[in-house]
């Protein structure tokens, strides 16, 4: 399955150690931090899959960072859920309406966790799914990491993988190489933008020996768009 990064920002030693291994458990690679100013260069350098946020931090509280991210159009769609000790109706409303995704009351079960984050993939990351896809001939299955068209294997390596799961599950809409990159690799930073043309090369090269290369269009001036 594809990588999934899961950024914690808690300032409670206790919670933040078991929500870091439960979701190692449960597959993730999890990086935590204390604080809204530690998690900042981080996800400068590379954007989280999900955030997982508290509310209550020292320094600026989780839902001034919602407020940060949400203005900012590189994390304007990272989905976030928000931890809340509170069990008051209106402030869960207040981090809703601020642009959390979902929130999540302390204290809580491993299971309730893990269920919440993969419905949250499901529903604005499917491409971090397991889902098999079939869309325009091609058909990829996630879990053996294969794209078959009318039942012949195309060899991708990991990386054109990846994108065309992108792809296939975003189509028709165009993308910035910068998007991709962090949409697809999670790094803006230490990724160059000619970077995403060679993979894109791959994988055109790949689809062309099945006749399907033309699903991977060229918008000039703009990047790259998955349709017929
Ligand atoms: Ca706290």
């Amino acid at each position: 399955m594809t990588e999934v990064m899961i950024l914690v920002v808690e300032d409670e030693a206790a919670i933040s150690t078991l929500i870091q291994f439960t979701l190692e458990q449960a597959g993730f690679v999890v990086q935590c931090v204390p604080s809204v100013e530690a998690a900042q260069p981080l996800l400068q350098a590379r954007l989280a899959d999900v955030l997982l946020l508290d509310w209550m931090l020292p320094g600026l509280s989780g839902l001034d960072f919602i407020r940060q991210l949400r203005n900012d159009i590189r994390s304007r769609d990272l989905p976030i859920i928000l931890l809340t000790a509170r069990g008051e109706e209106t402030d869960k409303e207040q981090g809703l309406n601020l642009g959390a995704d979902d929130y999540i009351t302390k204290p809580f079960s491993p299971r309730e966790l893990i269920a919440r984050i993969n419905a949250l993939l499901r529903r604005r990351a499917p491409q971090k799914t397991s889902v098999p896809l079939r869309i325009y001939g091609l058909e990829l299955d996630p879990q053996q990491q294969r794209v078959q068209v009318n039942g012949q294997t195309i060899p991708f390596g990991p990386s054109e993988f990846k994108l065309l799961h992108f792809f296939m599950t975003h189509p028709d809409r165009i993308y910035t190489r910068s998007q991709l990159l962090d949409l697809v690799w999670g790094d803006h930073v230490f990724v160059e933008e000619r970077t995403v043309d060679v993979h894109i090369r791959r994988l055109r090269r790949g689809l062309e020996t099945v006749g399907h290369d033309h699903l991977i269009q060229t918008v000039r001036g703009s990047g790259y768009r998955f349709s017929p």
